[in-house]
């Protein structure tokens, strides 16, 4: 992890380190009006409504140092937060970072770090504008914070949808399990064998889903250019089943998703294969694919269905049908949770 350069953090001090880590940082938003540098950030939004949304990402939990660059993780750190905004209809702004390291950390690791921060925040048009630093004695920990904005009346919850709405969901699902799946096998292979170099080669695509995640406001986009505000939405942080309980929990209805109208990519069915698993069981159970599930009205349905990128997997169903999986021969499975669960 630590290159040639290796200077330690006790040689900037913490001013000097926050220095470092945010210097070169050039407001893009109107509503930022101050960022890092005294107490607090000033921000305006007017007339909008302020979206709020907080993750903490724990070395040996949810990340593992071994597998992951650190600009990667730096770059989903933000990511997986915007994408919350993005789940409520909203357009992020502002995040703030805080961090706490391990003497392990170089000042060089902490700016590749912060690399991957920064180019998450260019990418989305988003303002690094404060955060927190402070040593570790467990290893790494990471808190991101995401603000956000929309109108009154955009906002969409998890607790809208309605009996006969389609389901919908952005992308493909299952990528970033199966990509964090081979991470995890070749991580073996080499403490085994630690001759042996990985073999990563192929599989591009579920690695990228895995360590660089993307935040759709890409379709929060096409919705509104299409004139579809969904009834209820929800991003797929955890697994398709578990997103779905909790849309149907907050909206008090069932639903029908049909197992053949799963989106999966055929990188995520190889490398389902070669575990001897059924990929539809990584799109249901795996997690962090950061796609989008929403539900719009039927009557948007010549609209929705135009939409690139987007399936309709099914239809949401009154409360006393419960929740079912229709698989390919017409049978009803009940749809329980059984993703990714942080408490263990
Ligand atoms: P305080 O003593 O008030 O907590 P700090 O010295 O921690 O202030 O922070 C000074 C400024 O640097 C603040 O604007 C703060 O938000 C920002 N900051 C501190 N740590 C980080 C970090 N890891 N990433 C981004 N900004 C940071
Ligand atoms: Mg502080």
């Amino acid at each position: 992890m630590q290159k040639v350069n290796s200077t330690p953090v006790s040689e900037l001090g913490e001013f000097g380190l926050i220095e470092e880590l945010t210097k070169g940082i050039k407001i893009l938003n109107p509503e930022t009006i101050f960022g890092v540098g005294d107490d607090a950030a000033v921000l305006d939004y007017q007339d909008k409504k302020i979206l709020v949304t907080t993750d903490l990402l724990v070395e040996g939990i949810h990340f593992n140092l071994i597998y992951t660059p650190l600009k990667h993780l730096g770059y989903k750190s933000v990511v997986v937060n915007l994408s919350d905004i993005c789940a409520m209809n909203g357009i992020p702004k502002q995040v703030t970072v805080s961090i706490a390291i391990s003497s392990k950390f170089s000042v060089e690791a902490l700016t590749e770090f912060y690399d991957g921060v920064k180019f998450a925040c260019k990418k989305y048009n988003v303002d690094l504008i404060g955060g927190d630093t402070s040593s570790s004695l467990t290893g790494f920990l990471i808190s991101v914070t995401a603000i956000g904005e929309a109108g009154e009346n955009d906002i969409v919850y998890r607790g809208g949808a309605k009996p006969t709405d389609l389901i919908c969901v952005s992308g493909n699902l299952g990528g970033a399990y199966m990509g964090l799946q081979l991470l995890e096998r070749e991580k073996n292979i080499f403490t085994e064998n630690p001759g042996v170099q990985p073999d990563l080669s192929g599989y591009d695509y579920i690695l990228e889903r895995q360590l660089k995640p993307e935040p759709r406001l890409d379709i929060i986009e096409s919705l509104k250019v299409a004139g579809i505000k969904p009834t209820a939405m929800i991003d797929i942080s955890d697994g398709l089943s578990s997103e779905l309980i909790h849309i149907c929990k907050n909206s008090q209805i069932g639903c029908r998703i049909y197992s053949e109208r799963i989106p999966i990519d055929v990188t995520t069915c190889e490398m389902a294969k070669e575990f001897n698993m059924a990929a539809e069981t990584a799109a249901l159970n795996g997690g962090e694919d950061y796609e989008l599930l929403f539900t719009v009205s039927i009557k948007d349905y010549e609209k929705v269905k135009s939409i690139k990128d987007v399936s309709i997997i099914g239809n949401v169903t009154d409360i006393t049908d419960g929740l079912n999986l229709v698989s390919p021969d017409g049978n009803l499975i009940q749809i329980t949770a059984q993703g990714w669960n942080a408490i263990k």
